[in-house]
């Protein structure tokens, strides 16, 4: 550095959380950095910077889960030894409710996760065995699973944020408190959902990535959008499938999951065409049921892979799906009503409940009974 006067500071900022971690500005004035101290090629460091926020978009999620972990095991530990009228806050329905959801956000989370992580290492790996140095393959391998890294981002820091409210309310008073290890988890997860660029913006990032690689021909949205449209003019099957299986009908409602998604998206990018960037509430849609499609699919795959049809982790992702759905039609119905019309809009309304239907509902109240009681019992997730 020859000049080291131009590299100034500005004030340490006082913030809501993260109290620990020093946030300043950094102000680079007329900075003359010598040849020999260029990290990388010049007029490539906004590559870089923008493949580094994949990789930080990963790791942040990878962090938040963390935090849910910690989260979960503090208010399972508090509400076993919290007395209320003569017992234990763990042996009421209203608690024990919360323990499961929150242990079923853990599952979920931790299923994408590893799934991502796995996806990037075997294509860092496969582009290493192929030659490529192992600094451009970690950048393309992170780059080809952009969407992923978006999608875990917002899905586990708003669910890190959520766990941390619902762990101030298992402590009740004492979660207001500066003494309990809740006050500080929420404060410190919001950042979560700013940071690494925010969430709207990541939202709006992975449908755009997805509409991006259609426009270019890299990935055919098209086609299978047109054929779920011939679906629907067709009458449906009123034969009743064969679920006995594991996990059987929860990947045939994936797959029909999928077929909203299409046809949500599908529809709205042949009406709006080049113009489907200025529509942020149907993207804001469009990516609410991506992400539940992505996480709903890596938790109950991890189920099947791992865990046996009565485990509690198949309970997890059984309940998880079927809150995914509802949060899809929420999502699919609001974007439908607002850019279809008449006929159309009947068509998409029908396909939109055919999608959704389930053939056993799942019992909803004691699957979560279930997680509840297994973690209680054992004291930790
Ligand atoms: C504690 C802390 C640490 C940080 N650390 C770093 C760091 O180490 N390195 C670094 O580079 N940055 C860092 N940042 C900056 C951080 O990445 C930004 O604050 C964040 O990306 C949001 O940008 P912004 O603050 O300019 O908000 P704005 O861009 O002003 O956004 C305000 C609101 O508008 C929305 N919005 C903005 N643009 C659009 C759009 N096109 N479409 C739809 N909605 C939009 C946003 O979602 C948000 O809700 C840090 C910030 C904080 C608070």
């Amino acid at each position: 550095m020859e000049n080291p006067e131009s590299l100034t500071f500005g004030e340490e900022e006082h913030k809501l959380g993260i109290r620990a971690s020093s946030t300043r500005q950094v102000f680079f004035n007329d900075m003359k950095v010598p040849v020999e101290n260029l990290l990388g090629e010049r007029n490539n460091g906004f590559k870089i910077a923008l493949n580094a926020l994949n990789v930080g978009r990963i790791k942040l999620a990878a962090a938040c889960l963390d935090a849910q972990r910690r989260i979960l095991n503090h208010s399972i530990q508090y509400s076993n030894e919290r007395k209320q009228f003569g017992v234990s806050i763990s042996t009421f329905g209203a608690i024990r409710k919360k323990l499961a959801e929150m242990a079923t956000g853990v599952f979920v989370s931790e299923a994408g996760s590893y799934r991502a992580a796995k996806n990037v290492q075997d294509k860092i790996d496969e582009l290493v065995a192929g030659g490529m140095d192992h600094q451009a393959a970690e950048l393309k391998g992170v780059e080809e699973f952009a969407v992923e890294c978006s999608i875990l981002k917002v899905f586990v820091s708003d669910l890190a944020q959520h766990t941390a409210d619902e762990g101030i309310q298992v402590y009740g008073g004492m979660g207001f408190s500066e003494d309990t290890p809740m006050e500080a988890a929420w404060r410190d997860s919001r950042i979560s959902r700013i940071y690494e660029g925010t969430n709207e913006i990541n939202r709006l990032l992975a449908v755009g990535m997805l509409i991006k690689r259609a426009m270019k021909g890299e990935l055919d949205l098209l086609s299978p959008a047109m054929a779920i449209s011939k679906e629907l003019m067709g009458i449906p099957s009123f034969e009743v499938p064969d679920y006995s299986a594991f996990m059987s009908e929860e990947k045939a409602i994936i797959a029909n999951l999928k077929k909203v998604f299409l046809m949500v998206s599908g529809a709205a990018l042949q009406k709006y065409m080049m113009d489907i960037e200025k529509q942020q509430h149907l993207l804001l849609n469009a990516s609410e049921i991506l992400n539940q499609i992505y996480m709903a699919e890596s938790a109950v795959l991890r189920a099947e892979k791992h865990f046996s049809p009565d485990s509690v982790e198949a309970a997890m992702a059984q309940l998880n799906l079927y809150k995914a759905v509802e949060k899809i039609i929420v999502a699919a119905k609001e974007g439908i009503i607002s850019f279809a019309e008449g006929d159309e809009q009947r068509m998409m309304l029908s396909g939109l409940r055919r999608f959704t239907k389930y053939t056993n509902h799942p019992n909803v109240v004691a699957l979560t009974e279930k997680v509840a009681a297994h973690y209680i019992e054992k004291g930790t997730y």
